[in-house]
């Protein structure tokens, strides 16, 4: 990647601390004195949780799972995903979901479901960006960054094909 061939900035780096800055304070409102499990959905959040949990000045646990498809052409059927990697007990516990991008809503709305049958306190989900124009299934945000328009986002952790997750700014691909 050379400076020529960078795309176009959607999302300073200032900005997105500016944003970061703003949703770790309304979580310190909420999540102060509770221990808890921050769950970050692999791979888009890991930058987002790194700079998310700097701001968190008490005790907290991270883990993130990843959510695979079961097989091509499931997509369409809501029926997509299967979570790997949960190893902390859910229940009782005070959870933040930390997620990167909130497109279709299928991914959340999947992660939330089989989460909230494992019985937590409290589960509340936290995105850095929104997508609504793209949503197919109602997802409840608890708190969002920023509301982006319908395009390709790389940076800051997204990807295409892998490529691009260590731009600092969150970028517009064209021509995806
Ligand atoms: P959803 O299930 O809400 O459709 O999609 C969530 C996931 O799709 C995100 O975690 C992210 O990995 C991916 N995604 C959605 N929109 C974008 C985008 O604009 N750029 C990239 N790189 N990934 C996206």
């Amino acid at each position: 990647m050379n400076s020529e061939s960078r795309p176009e900035v959607l999302i300073s780096s200032n900005e997105i601390a500016a944003t970061v800055d703003r949703l770790a304070a309304e979580i310190r409102r909420d999540y102060l004195g509770k221990d808890p499990l921050l769950l970050g959905i692999l791979k888009g959040s890991f930058m987002f949780m790194a700079d998310l949990i700097r701001l968190l000045d008490f005790p907290l646990e991270v883990e993130f799972v990843r959510l695979s498809s079961y097989g091509r052409g499931t997509e369409s059927s809501g029926k997509m995903n299967v979570v790997q990697g949960l190893r902390s007990t859910v229940k009782g516990r005070d959870v933040l979901v930390v997620e990167d991008i909130v497109d279709t809503g299928l991914t959340v709305a999947y992660l939330m479901e089989y989460l909230s049958k494992k019985r937590p306190a409290l589960l509340k989900l936290c995105a850095l960006l929104d997508k609504p124009s793209r949503r197919r299934v109602p997802v409840s945000i608890d708190y969002i960054g920023i509301t982006v328009p319908d395009k390709f986002l790389v940076g800051y952790g997204l990807d295409c094909d892998e490529k691009y997750r260590n731009l600092p700014d969150v970028c517009i691909l064209e021509g995806e």
